[in-house]
């Protein structure tokens, strides 16, 4: 822990005392060895969930400002340079050379070994990640728990990895396919599932036999960091079958140029935005990488007039409203029959002000929480006020809650009403062609059924859809 720069008086006040503290590190992992920045540089993660005694008697811990005079930062972490990202390929490839002998069961084995040691420890990791992303407890178990259900299905998969007989032209040739694993895997993460993320990618790349650099996103990389020290404890493994480079905002650009242009690299695993997957997949298409996207969405959730409207109202606030709107399978455009949109409307409002409990995001019964950071409170922001200029009425919501915090955006329900985008020559509101990722949701009115159809699929990403009738 002496390479830890962190913030004491944060780990003090959180009303959770961690069982292995060495799960908190701050150096890359590179080659089997834990390892500072060559350059010293490193970059502050902000602990979100201190205590304010000036919030007075809400019972609760709440987010505080992202300020580092404030004594905010909970730790400084590595800032890893284009270099550094270079010898962790090349140490993955080393160890790929060696871990591709691995038998189907051997692999299957250590995989198991690790899955036990991370379900062992996933109290800690739902605390890391409640601390640097301020998702409440509870559901920072449930991100685990998901991420364990991969790990999970990728052992049970290993020894399924056949090949194929493909009938031939001529009667004595014999066609068929071999399953290799393919080497370097870069895996780029999100921030905000960033365990169940991480698990995934590293998951599914080491159970088909290759070797892994992870890059998590610098609002989260003690999660990360976590994941690989649980890795690290599994004996078997060659050194630099896992690596994880880390890196600010300022650094992804050159750390994605290593990843996508260095030859040892054969595979680009990526999940988040959609521009920035596009940019991705077109740098790796220069040399034909394989890649695989996982990216954003602007899901229609669209209820008809025989909808069960209860029903529908409670599978919009899963899907909406769920980890505050941060997930990107939540609905984004919400198209309700013009016939019913009044009394849904209403049923949505008495509903989400009975399911959500606000207070300390370490208290197991708090089931929303604040947003990941005021980048994420200026784009809702933007969303809301666009909107309402153009005509939407507000029902709820509609701006921080101040006493719980910066970051509280409460979940905040639109009406589009006359001014719908699906009247004609209106200038598409802001939530019509861009993911908002945080908790509104526009109602927006429709009579027939291929107006609807048309509207929902005014967008390109297809990523889900919901409809009720
Ligand atoms: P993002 O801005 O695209 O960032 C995702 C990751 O890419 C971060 O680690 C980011 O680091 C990194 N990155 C950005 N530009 C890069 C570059 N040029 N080279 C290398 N890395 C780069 O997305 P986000 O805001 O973190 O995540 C939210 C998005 O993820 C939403 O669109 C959501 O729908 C999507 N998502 C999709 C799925 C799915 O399964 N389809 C699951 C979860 C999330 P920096 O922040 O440092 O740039």
């Amino acid at each position: 822990m002496a390479a830890l720069q962190q913030n004491d008086i944060i780990l003090k006040s959180i009303p959770y005392t961690f069982k292995d503290h060495s799960l908190l590190d701050s150096r890359a992992f590179i080659g089997g060895k834990w390892t500072p920045a060559t350059s010293g540089a490193t970059f502050p993660v902000y602990g979100k969930v201190t205590p304010r005694p000036d919030y007075g008697n809400f019972e609760s811990l709440t987010q505080l400002p992202a300020d580092p005079e404030d004594g905010k930062v909970a730790f400084h972490v590595a800032n890893n340079s284009r270099d550094e990202v270079q010898q962790a390929i090349e140490a993955g490839q080393k160890a790929f050379l060696e871990y591709k002998k691995f038998t189907h069961r051997r692999r299957r084995t250590l995989l198991r070994a690790w899955t036990d040691i991370v379900r062992a420890n996933r109290e800690d990791l739902a605390a890391i990640c409640t601390l640097e992303l301020g998702k409440p407890i509870t559901e920072s178990y449930t991100t685990v728990n998901y991420g364990l259900s991969f790990l999970d299905w990728f052992q049970g998969e290993i020894e399924r990895l056949y090949g194929d007989t493909i009938p031939a032209a001529k009667a004595d040739n014999r066609i068929f396919t071999v399953r290799e694993p393919q080497g370097v895997v870069a895996a780029i993460t999100p921030w905000n599932l960033p365990i169940a993320m991480a698990l995934r990618k590293v998951g599914a790349a080491i159970a088909a036999g290759c070797t892994v650099v992870l890059k998590p996103a610098p609002e989260t990389p003690m999660c990360a960091i976590a994941v690989a020290k649980l890795f690290e404890r599994v004996e078997g493994y060659p050194a630099g079958t896992l690596n994880v480079v880390l890196g600010d905002a300022a650094s992804s650009p050159a750390i994605g140029e290593e990843m996508c242009h260095n030859p040892l690299v054969r595979h680009l695993s990526f999940t988040g935005s959609t521009a920035v997957g596009k940019y991705l997949n077109g740098e790796c298409g220069k040399s034909l990488k394989k890649t695989s996207m996982e990216l954003g969405g602007n899901a229609p959730f669209i209820v008809f007039e025989d909808a069960d409207l209860q029903k529908a109202v409670d599978g919009l606030i899963a899907s909406k409203f769920r980890s505050s709107g941060q997930t990107c399978v939540c609905a984004n455009r919400v198209f309700v029959h013009s016939s019913v949109i009044k009394e849904f409307a209403e049923k949505l409002q008495a509903t989400q002000e009975k399911t959500f409990v606000y207070g300390s995001v370490w208290d197991p019964k708090v089931n929303f929480g604040p947003l990941y950071s005021q980048r994420g409170v200026d784009k809702i922001a933007k969303h809301v006020e666009d909107a309402v200029s153009k005509g939407a009425q507000l029902v709820s919501g509609g701006a921080i809650k101040k006493e719980l915090g910066p970051y509280l955006y409460p979940p905040t329900i639109l009406v589009t009403g006359e001014n719908s985008p699906s009247k004609a020559n209106k200038t598409p509101m802001l939530f019509m062609i861009e993911e908002t990722f945080g908790p509104v949701a526009p109602l927006i009115p429709f009579d027939t059924e291929d107006e609807v159809l048309s509207l929902a699929n005014t967008f390109q990403s297809g990523l889900a859809s919901y409809f009720y009738n």
